[in-house]
């Protein structure tokens, strides 16, 4: 069996690693110039930068094991302890993020009467029938407040979406299932967590995963770099897919390389590209197909990093800031990359990585790198008090960065995948469907690579 993997981000590289490691005759083709998608890690000036994602969090194996594959577990790094605080940017000032219950009473991150109102979690309704916007399913549980505050902010930092917009079902189904289960959150987490105290002694069982944040000490690009290298030869960069057409019981590929066509043939095809590129591969075939999956939309995200010389500004403390949009401003949240991840900034050096735009406010994105550069400044300054000059700067723009899981994205995805089984040996994977964080990616690439495998 030959399998051709479309796109080389790291959808596309964990399932080509899990089919090549496992024998099967597999042929990565990339478009761009390098392999790793919107994973890229730079070193400039003393500093390392990320243009995409920062880091993973530990909360299940699936990064790990990539990596033990692949050699390089050593090479995985936690974040500093101090990360575990974040801080919200709300009523005039940053404030720290409560991270549980009886820390949230205390906390000033909402008002009095906002706490009192979530209390009254235990007493929520269940659901109505159908799929639920996040902010509707918030504001049922903890109230308006609580919503445009802490729910706001926490899809930001994952999404850069629109809480109004965003379906809970398909970013944040365990929750939905303790509503189902439970009613209250609040009652299904203790019931859940008694049940797993009384199901295994302390001390038995499996090492769980840390749930901390991590990277690698060379930035995300070290993962990258070693499927690369173990894939050598069979992913190939510069080959951009043009056409898609069947042939016997496989498929024809149209490639684009150098300015030349050429064609290429394989038993199964899969696309691990974003969803507007593979409605494009497919329109020929199947419109239906290529309209639902158009549906998918991408917030925008532009990606400042500010750096500044030791001693010239203090380093910040805490994971970073996430800014609810409520509060009007125009960075979703800020960074502080130096003090997490203290090896991405030489000699006491300090690192900040503003995010700017995002579902709600795509139009900044569209401004050259210089305004991005005043803009995140001038942000900074105000929401952080960060007054010194930047020794150094960056900006990076995703026009079309994170894909939006909105209302109906659960059917959507549901009606996708019935469309594709109807063309056989052809496959989708990657950040449009099923989790847009690298652990869902790389989850969905070994399970596809288990079932083609199979
Ligand atoms: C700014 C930003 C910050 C993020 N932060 C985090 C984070 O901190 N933690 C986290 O877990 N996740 C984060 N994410 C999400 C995560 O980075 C992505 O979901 C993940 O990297 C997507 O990988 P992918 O392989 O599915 O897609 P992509 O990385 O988009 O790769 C798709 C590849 O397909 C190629 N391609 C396109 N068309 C063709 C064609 N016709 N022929 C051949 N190749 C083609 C593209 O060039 C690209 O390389 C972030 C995303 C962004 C944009």
């Amino acid at each position: 069996m030959s399998v051709a993997i479309i796109g080389g981000g790291i959808s596309g590289l964990a399932l080509a690693h899990g089919l090549h490691s496992r024998g099967t005759e597999v042929t990565l083709l990339e478009a761009g110039p390098r392999l790793g998608g919107n994973i890229q890690s730079r070193h400039r000036e003393g500093f390392l930068t990320e243009a995409g994602p920062n880091s993973f969090v530990d909360r299940e194996p699936a990064v790990r094991a990539l990596a033990a594959s692949l050699g390089i577990e050593g090479h995985i790094r936690t974040a500093d302890p101090s990360a575990k605080r974040r801080y919200i940017y709300t009523r005039g000032k940053l404030r720290v993020v409560p991270m549980s219950p009886p820390a949230l009473l205390k906390s000033d991150v909402l008002p009095l009467g906002a706490k009192l109102r979530m209390m009254g979690e235990l007493f929520t309704r269940r659901a109505p029938e159908g799929d639920e916007s996040l902010a509707a399913f918030g504001r049922r549980h903890i109230g308006p407040k609580a919503t445009a505050v802490l729910v706001d902010a926490m899809q930001t930092g994952i999404y850069a979406g629109d809480v109004e917009a965003l379906s809970v079902a398909a970013i944040f189904p365990k929750v939905v299932e303790l509503e189902r289960q439970h009613r209250s959150l609040v009652l299904g987490m203790a019931r859940t967590q008694a049940a797993e105290r009384k199901a295994l002694p302390p001390g038995e069982g499996a090492p769980r995963p840390s749930g901390a944040v991590c990277s690698f000490d060379g930035g995300l690009q070290v993962l990258v770099d070693a499927l690369a290298k173990a894939l050598g030869p069979v992913a190939r960069t510069g080959v951009r897919l043009v056409g898609l057409r069947r042939e016997g019981t496989g498929w024809r590929l149209t490639v684009e390389e150098h300015g030349q066509q050429a064609e290429l043939a394989a038993d199964k095809v899969v696309l691990a590209v974003p969803a507007y590129v593979a409605a494009g591969l497919l329109r020929p075939l199947d419109e239906t197909l290529a309209t639902r999956l158009e549906g998918i939309s991408y917030a925008p995200v532009a990606v400042v990093h500010l750096g500044f010389a030791p001693g010239s500004t203090p380093q910040p403390d805490g994971f970073g800031f996430l800014v609810p949009s409520l509060e009007r401003r125009r960075v979703l949240g800020v960074i502080h990359a130096s003090a997490t991840f203290p090896w991405r900034a030489e000699g006491g050096r300090i690192l900040y990585t503003c995010m700017v735009g995002g579902a709600k406010r795509p139009e900044l994105v569209e401004q050259d790198e210089e305004a991005l550069v005043k803009l995140a400044r001038e942000e900074l300054r105000e929401l952080a008090g960060v007054t010194a000059e930047p020794s150094f700067t960056e900006v990076i723009r995703w026009k079309r960065g994170i894909p939006q899981y909105n209302v109906g994205h659960l059917a959507r995805v549901a009606a996708i995948d019935e469309d594709v089984a109807r063309l056989p040996g052809l496959y989708l994977t990657g950040n449009a469907y099923k989790g847009v964080s690298l652990i869902d990616c790389i989850r969905g690439a070994s399970a596809l690579a288990d079932s083609l495998a199979r």
